[in-house]
């Protein structure tokens, strides 16, 4: 089939690099407070992040590094090509998630998480659209609606267990690089390179 629509998820699939972990690595995160719940989880790399955390070191550490996957510049430019509609559905930070589509030239993105700083520039919480990964479902049928197709109309790609919501919604989820079962199970077809996908694309 030829999609209405491309979602990219972007950590993991259109970026190599990992922002949330080079984050709290920045913020002096211990690794061994990984299994919380996640609304304390928050509370506490908002902790850290308020410690340790400036805009300026977040834009240039973060934002800045950002490392874009080889793959991705060759298939965004394919479905441009193809007149095919892209964008980016992530549960990421602003910042540096607009950093991505400025760089792959991608107009539509949407993001769950937003940075706030004070005037002196320290980190001093963050915010959420709203609970993940409902944000993506959410944001997939808004952009259905600006481009009057369904949901079913479109692809999506994504590598991990925050994408199975929006899988489920699109009936045609990719599943990159992840060997998950349960990523694995919700899968549409499963990908190891981004440019699989143009075989995906037939009329
Ligand atoms: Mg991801």
């Amino acid at each position: 089939m030829i999609p209405k629509i491309v979602f990219f998820d972007c950590d993991g699939v259109l970026i190599t690099s990992n922002t949330w972990e080079s984050l709290l690595k920045l913020a002096k995160f211990p690794k061994n407070e990984n299994d919380r719940l996640w609304k304390k989880w928050i509370e506490i790399q908002s902790g850290y992040l308020r410690k340790n955390l400036t805009k300026q070191k977040y834009q240039k550490e973060i934002v800045e590094k950002i490392l874009i996957n080889k793959d991705a510049r060759e298939i965004i430019t394919y479905l441009k090509k193809k007149n095919i509609p892209v964008a980016i559905i992530s549960s990421g930070e602003i910042d540096y998630v607009r950093a991505v589509a400025n760089e792959l030239k991608i107009k539509i993105f949407k993001v769950n998480t937003y940075f706030r700083f004070n005037q002196a520039g320290k980190f001093v919480r963050m915010d959420f659209h709203t609970e993940d990964p409902i944000a993506k479902v959410s944001h997939i049928k808004e952009i259905c609606r600006l481009y009057n197709c369904l949901p079913e109309e479109t692809f999506f790609v994504g590598d991990s267990n925050n994408d199975l919501k929006a899988f489920k919604l699109t009936q045609h989820g990719i599943l990159y690089k992840t060997k998950d079962p349960d990523c694995q199970k919700f899968a549409w077809k499963m990908i190891e390179n981004l440019n699989e996908l143009k075989n995906l694309i037939t009329v």
